[in-house]
C-alpha cells in the first residue's frame, strides 16, 4: 500500500489525494513526515487560528500491523503556546486510518457552517452539524455513532463545547476516553467550525512473500507484550500506580507544586481507585495490554426519588495528579466528579487542573479577589467550589471565568502571579516534581511534555546511579532524539523498551522495508530532532527565553532543592548538543 495524504479543505468543501511515498521513504511516517509538512506550511502562515492553518494526523508503517502500534500523531500550531503543537492519541483512530488507506490526513480551511467530516476509505463527505452544537464531547460520540449506524470500527474524533468556544486548552476526544489532549487542538477544531471527524475503512495490505517473516515476527512481539512484566503493570493498576511511590519520594505535585508529598495520597492512589471504583479495563485497537482504566461514578439527577445516572470515566496518573493532589483533593469520587465535567466540556484535564491550582494560589495571595471571582472563595481541597468554578467557566458570565479557559500563562500575564504559574513554554506542567532533569525535560522537550524525553525517570534513577549532571543531560538529549523514531512509527510509548533498534529493524524488514539499518535510523532521529527545533525557532522558541517557573526554585523536589544556575547550565549543554547535531547534518 503506497502512503497517501488525504487533504480536506473546509473552506471549499473539497478533498484531494496526494502520494507521499517519497516523504515516507525519507522520514518513515508519523511525526517525522508531519513535521516536514508543517515546516513547509509555516513559511506561509504562523497563526493557529488563520483559516489555512493545517492540522496533520499521521500514522507510520507499523500502525495497523503490529500490536501496540496504536497511536496517531497530530501536528498543528498550538493556540496555547503559539509554537509547535504535537499531540498523540490512541483509540481506534490509527487502525481506522490504516484501513481507510490514509497515512496522513490534512485538514485545512474553515467551514462556513458547523460541520463534521466523514471519511470512508477515500470518500469524503462534509455534513452540517448544527444539531451537535453545544453538545458534550461524550454525547456527540453517542449521537454520531447512532447516526452512522455503525460499529466500533469507525473512529470518531470530536470536540466538546470548550473546543467550540476556541479555548486554547481544549482537547480533541477520540473514541472512548482517548485524547489529543495537550496544546489546544480542540480550539483549532472549533476555529475551523469543525465538530467531529469520523474515519473508517475496510482495506489492508498484501504481505506477499514477506508473510512468513511477518507472522514469525508478529508472534514473537505479541508474546513479549502479553508476558512481559514491564507491561503487565499497565494492565494491573495502570499509571495511577505511581501516586504512592511518587508521593513517598517527594515527587507528587501538591497544592500548585508547593510540595512533593501529598498527605492524602493513599486516598487517591491507584490501589484505592481499583478497590472502590474500577469497573472495566479497555484497550486501543490492536493492543493486548489494555491499560485504560474505567471507573464508575454515580450521579444523582432526582434525589427525592433516588434516580441515578452511572457514568464511566477513564482515569490515570496525570488526571489524578491534576485534579487530586495538585488541588489537595483526597476523595476519588470528587476527582471523578471534576473529571466528568472536564471530559464533557472537552478541556485538557492537566491544563485545567494546573489553571485551577494557580487560581487558588492567586486568590490566597490576593492577586485575585472576590471581585474577580464574583464572591467565590477559592480554597485548596474544596471540590464543591472547584465544581462551581468550572460551571461558571461554562456559563462564561464574568471576565475572570472566561479567562480561566485560556490557561495558566494567560491568567498570570493578565492578573499577575507569574512567579507561581507552573508552565513550561506556556504549557501547563505534567505531574512530576522529581527535580532538575524532570524540569529540564519539560523546558527543552519539543512539546514541553513529560513524554518528550522522560527526564522525571532519570531523576528517579539518581538515587542508584551517581554521575555528573552533564551526563544525565546527555541521556535526556539522546532519549528525546530517539523518541522521534518511535513517534514516526507512532507506537504506544509504554512499549518503548520492546521496540528497541534491532526489533524495529526486524519489524521493518518483515514488511519488506530492508533499506533501513542502524546508522540510517540514528541519522533519521538526528534529522527529525533538529528539524523540530528549527520549526520551533521559526515560531519564536529560544532556549535563552525559556524560564523555570520561579516557584520551583524554592520547593523541595524528589532530588532536593533546585539550583537555577545549574538548570541554566544544563540548558546550555542541551543546546550545544543540538547545535552539534545540526552541524553534523550539514
Ligand atoms: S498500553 Fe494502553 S495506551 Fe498503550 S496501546 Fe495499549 S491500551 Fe492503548
Amino acid at each position: 500500500m503506497k502512503p497517501i495524504m488525504m487533504t480536506v479543505d473546509l473552506t471549499t468543501g473539497t478533498s484531494q489525494i496526494t502520494p507521499v511515498d517519497e516523504l515516507f521513504d525519507t522520514y518513515l511516517g508519523g511525526t517525522g513526515a508531519a513535521t516536514k509538512l508543517l515546516t513547509d506550511e509555516i513559511a506561509l502562515n504562523k497563526d493557529p487560528y488563520a483559516p489555512p492553518s493545517p492540522v496533520f494526523f499521521a500514522i507510520g508503517p507499523f500502525n495497523g500491523l503490529y500490536p501496540l502500534c496504536t497511536k496517531t500523531v497530530a501536528l498543528f500550531i498550538s493556540p496555547l503556546t503559539g509554537n509547535l503543537g504535537e499531540s498523540h492519541a490512541g483509540g481506534n483512530l490509527a487502525m481506522a486510518l490504516f484501513q481507510a488507506g490514509i497515512h496522513i490526513l490534512k485538514i485545512t480551511g474553515r467551514s462556513a457552517f458547523p460541520c463534521y467530516v466523514r471519511i470512508v476509505n477515500h470518500e469524503v463527505s462534509i455534513h452540517r452539524a448544527y444539531s451537535l452544537k453545544g453538545m458534550s464531547a461524550l454525547a456527540s460520540e453517542r449521537v454520531l455513532r447512532e447516526r452512522i449506524g455503525n460499529t466500533w470500527k469507525s473512529s470518531i474524533m470530536r470536540v466538546g463545547p470548550a473546543g467550540e468556544r476556541e479555548s486554547p486548552i481544549a482537547c480533541v476526544t477520540v473514541d472512548t476516553s482517548r485524547h489529543f489532549g495537550r496544546l489546544g487542538l480542540g480550539g483549532v477544531f472549533g476555529n475551523k467550525n469543525l465538530k467531529a471527524v469520523i474515519v473508517s475503512g475496510n482495506g489492508g495490505i498484501e504481505l506477499g512473500s514477506n508473510k512468513g517473516r511477518y507472522l514469525k515476527f508478529y508472534k514473537n512481539l505479541y508474546d513479549q507484550f502479553v508476558h512481559s512484566p514491564a507491561l503487565s503493570k499497565y494492565h494491573d493498576l495502570g499509571t495511577s500506580m505511581n501516586i504512592l511511590p511518587l508521593s513517598r519520594i517527594n515527587g507528587l505535585p501538591t497544592r500548585n507544586f508547593s510540595q512533593g508529598f501529598f498527605e492524602g495520597a493513599a486516598s487517591i492512589s491507584g490501589e484505592r481507585f481499583a478497590d472502590q471504583l474500577l469497573i472495566q479495563k479497555i484497550a486501543c485497537a490492536h493492543c493486548p495490554v489494555g491499560c485504560i482504566h474505567m471507573a464508575i461514578l454515580r450521579e444523582s439527577f432526582d434525589e427525592k426519588n433516588h434516580q441515578y445516572k452511572a457514568n464511566k470515566i477513564a482515569y490515570d496518573y496525570e488526571l489524578i495528579y491534576a485534579l487530586g493532589s495538585n488541588l489537595s483533593i483526597n476523595s476519588p469520587e470528587d476527582v471523578l466528579r471534576l473529571l466528568l465535567l472536564i471530559e464533557k466540556q472537552g478541556w485538557d484535564a492537566i491544563s485545567m487542573g494546573v489553571t485551577l491550582a494557580w487560581s487558588t494560589e492567586a486568590f490566597m495571595k490576593g492577586v485575585i479577589t472576590t471581585r474577580e471571582t464574583g464572591g467565590l472563595v477559592f480554597k485548596f481541597g474544596d471540590a464543591d467550589t472547584y465544581e462551581r468554578i468550572l460551571r461558571r467557566v461554562i456559563e462564561g458570565d464574568m471576565e475572570f471565568y472566561r479567562d480561566v479557559e485560556k490557561g495558566t500563562a494567560f491568567l498570570a500575564e493578565k492578573y499577575g502571579g507569574e512567579s507561581f504559574a507552573i508552565t513550561f513554554g506556556r504549557n501547563e506542567a505534567p505531574g512530576y516534581m522529581t527535580g532538575l532533569h524532570g524540569f529540564l525535560g519539560f523546558s527543552t522537550g519539543v512539546r514541553h511534555s513529560h513524554l518528550d524525553s522522560a527526564g522525571y525517570s532519570l531523576d528517579q534513577k539518581k538515587s542508584e546511579i551517581e554521575k555528573p549532571a552533564r551526563e544525565w543531560t546527555e541521556d535526556l538529549f539522546r532519549e528525546g532524539r530517539w523518541r522521534t523514531v518511535l513517534n514516526s512509527l507512532v507506537i504506544c510509548l509504554f512499549a518503548r523498551n520492546v521496540f528497541t533498534m534491532p526489533t524495529i529493524l526486524e519489524g521493518l524488514a518483515a514488511l519488506g522495508m530492508t533499506t533501513w539499518d542502524e546508522e540510517k535510523l540514528q541519522e533519521l532521529a538526528r534529522k527529525i530532532h533538529v528539524m523540530k527545533y528549527e520549526l520551533k525557532n521559526t515560531l519564536g522558541f529560544s532556549f535563552d527565553r525559556e524560564r523555570l517557573p520561579e516557584k520551583l526554585t524554592s520547593v523541595f523536589t524528589a532530588t532536593g532543592l533546585l539550583d537555577e544556575a545549574e538548570y541554566r547550565q544544563q540548558m546550555r549543554i542541551f543546546e550545544d548538543l543540538l547545535a552539534k547535531d545540526a552541524r553534523a547534518l550539514t
